[in-house]
């Protein structure tokens, strides 16, 4: 094992609970650095939250719910949302505290993911008639040779579409969110064809912009080419040799001063310098 792989600790690192199975973050976070890889799924060092990862995961929470209101014709009121929001904003908050700056920015963070809420809900993108076949659906896929595949869907319409929700600081830049998440779309893809023994009729991203005055920006995607399918499943088979052979080679960009397993990475001992 050369110096560059070579982990902090003594022992052979056990990678059983990376290989347990496979999903797109698990790729993705492998894709972006493999040593962050390495502390999340085979190290398993357990990290906080943070203002935006707590943000992102309530504004999911609340349009699960809004979807769910939707699929159920049931009625509601806009400000039953805030309800859900503030319901999700505590439960997330004991499943994983973030340690806030200060009180006003929490208080602020509440009220940014309330007003991306608002600006998603009305901004008029939302056709109430789409049929909805599933909300936070988990597919499961064996491939061979692979460990198995899963994924959560946020959500699925009755004709085929596949849409994904992100929260993120700015809006993507023109062409890139296809090339960006494209691991992600690759992977639900094959688990939805896998599922229904179904092409998907188009994917979407709904970006949620957290910008002074929220945006909200949809890529539409074209079903998932043949050659990009094949390339994800190239992918996970490189990935899991890759985890087994013990290959954490650190990929450091301006992406470092927001991970997680930044001091620990100071601290690796095995790296070049
Ligand atoms: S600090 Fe940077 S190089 Fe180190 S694990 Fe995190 S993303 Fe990778």
């Amino acid at each position: 094992m050369s110096a560059l792989s070579k982990p902090v600790e003594e022992h052979v690192p056990d990678v059983s609970h990376a290989l347990e199975y496979l999903s797109a973050s698990r790729l993705s976070c492998w894709q972006q650095c493999r040593r962050k890889h390495y502390f999340r799924y085979i190290a398993r060092i357990p990290s906080g939250s943070t203002s935006a990862l707590h943000l992102g995961k309530v504004v999911h929470a609340v349009l699960q719910r809004f979807n769910h209101w939707r699929w159920s014709k049931e009625k509601h009121q806009f400000e039953e949302l805030r309800l859900v929001l503030d319901e999700a904003w505590d439960r997330e908050l004991q499943e994983k505290p973030v340690d806030w700056k200060d009180d006003k920015t929490a208080l602020d963070t509440r009220e940014k993911a309330w007003a991306l809420i608002d600006a998603y809900v009305s901004s008029g993108l939302i056709n109430e008639d789409d049929s909805i076949a599933g909300i936070e659906v988990r597919l499961d896929a064996e491939l061979e040779g692979l460990p198995p595949l899963m994924g959560i869907l946020d959500l699925v319409h009755g004709d085929r579409r596949i849409v994904d929700y992100k929260t993120a600081a700015k809006s993507p830049s023109g062409g890139c969110a296809e090339l960006v998440h494209s691991t992600q779309l690759g992977v639900y893809a094959i688990l939805y064809r896998h599922c229904t023994g179904e092409k998907e009729c188009g994917l979407e991203l709904h970006h949620l912009v957290k910008t002074k005055v929220p945006k909200v920006h949809v890529t539409r995607m074209e079903p998932v080419s043949d050659e990009d399918i094949t390339n994800t499943i190239e992918l996970m088979h490189r990935h899991v040799e890759a985890v087994k052979s013990g290959d954490y080679t650190c990929s450091p960009s301006f992406m470092c001063a927001g991970c997680e397993y930044l001091a620990e990475c100071k601290a690796w001992r095995g790296a070049a310098a």
